[in-house]
């Protein structure tokens, strides 16, 4: 008898079907279960077997991992009607993946722990280039013995594994991690709409800060995808959202000011306002750029010899 334990896995968008997938090609038997239908034909083509239902992916997995946008969808997923906790066995093992509060996480732990079973929150961050390679960094939260029993799955998406202690404890990192990447996604998009306004190449622009101070990963992230106007997701505005507000709620709860994250969480919500919410979150340069009266993007090729003009001027180049 195979002692590969069956996964079951819950939730495969942007990120939960790539990680998925790295899990099913590392040998585990999966089980998989996803609102839409879509996303779920495409673990099923590649070997999982299908689940309608959390409680069904519980009742047929020993491990269960999840990985869901926030905390409303990870509350209903484990403690709903039909939901992980009803069909939770002593001695499995649950793994939320999601980006969400720690609070929420204590809460479900709690309640797995009725049923024997433990549980981990373990967040990841790497986008969905990262989820796609196996190459996350996974924070985690919980029981030392759980963490090391799931670290063969977490290996199968995430190249570096960190535990930072109790339930809860992952999610905190995660959370302050999507505040410092927000607070320097906006320093990026200021920067790059004051450039443009200013006049200079923006190419030889990105260039000059890649090899300065003001170099980030999130500027070598957003910078090339915005001077191609490429704002698919990624990593949606939606979710950054959710999670600078979940970072300054708990701010608030252990009483740390947060100028810069307070507005890093304005600047996002005025690109929702906008429509953006599930453009990528380089994305929120756009509201910045219709105040400045600017667009942040490569010139249009320059005109042929016949044309006449062989270099556009600098407001030309910025498209403002
Ligand atoms: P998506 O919105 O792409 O995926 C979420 C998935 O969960 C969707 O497929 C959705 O189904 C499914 N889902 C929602 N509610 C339920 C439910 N009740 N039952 C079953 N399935 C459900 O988000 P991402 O994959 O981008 O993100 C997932 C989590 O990972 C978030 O917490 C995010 O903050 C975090 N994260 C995201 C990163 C990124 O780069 N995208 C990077 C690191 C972390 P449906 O198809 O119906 O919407």
């Amino acid at each position: 008898m195979s002692t590969v334990p069956t996964v079951g896995w819950i939730g495969l968008g942007l990120m939960g079907q790539p990680m998925a997938l790295n899990v099913l090609r590392a040998g585990f038997p999966l089980v998989v279960h996803n609102r839409s239908r879509g996303a779920v034909a495409t673990l099923v083509a590649a070997g999982a077997a299908e689940a309608w239902s959390p409680r069904e992916v519980a009742s047929r997995a020993e491990i269960v991992v999840t990985c869901l946008p926030g905390p409303a969808e990870v509350t209903e997923v484990y403690l709903g009607a039909d939901g992980v906790l009803t069909a939770t066995r002593p001695g499995m093992l649950l793994i939320d993946t999601s980006t969400i509060d720690p609070e929420t996480h204590r809460q479900i732990a709690r309640a797995a722990a009725e049923h024997g079973a433990d549980y981990l929150d373990a967040p990841v961050s790497g986008g969905t280039t990262g989820a796609r390679e196996g190459t996350l960094t996974v924070m985690v939260g919980g029981r030392a013995e759980a963490v090391e029993r799931a670290r063969p799955i977490l290996q199968a998406f995430g190249r570096t594994i960190y535990h930072l202690g109790p339930v809860g404890s992952g999610a905190i990192a995660k959370l302050i991690n999507n505040l410092m990447a927000a607070i320097n996604l906006l320093g990026v998009c200021e920067g790059l709409v004051l450039a443009a306004k200013a006049g200079l190449d923006l190419d030889l622009f990105c260039r000059v800060i890649a090899d300065s101070s003001g170099a980030s990963r999130s500027f070598s992230g957003a910078a090339p995808a915005i001077l191609a106007r490429d704002f698919r997701p990624g990593f949606m505005i939606d979710l950054m959202h959710k999670d600078v507000t979940l970072a300054l709620d708990l701010a608030r709860q252990v009483g740390v000011r947060t100028l810069a994250g307070a507005l890093a969480q304005q600047v996002l919500q005025e690109a929702r306002n906008a429509g953006l919410g599930r453009q990528s979150t380089a994305a929120q340069i756009i509201p910045l750029e219709q105040n400045a009266g600017v667009t942040v993007q490569r010139p249009v090729s320059p005109p042929s010899a016949e044309e006449g003009r062989a270099d556009p001027a600098p407001g030309e180049r910025s498209g403002g």
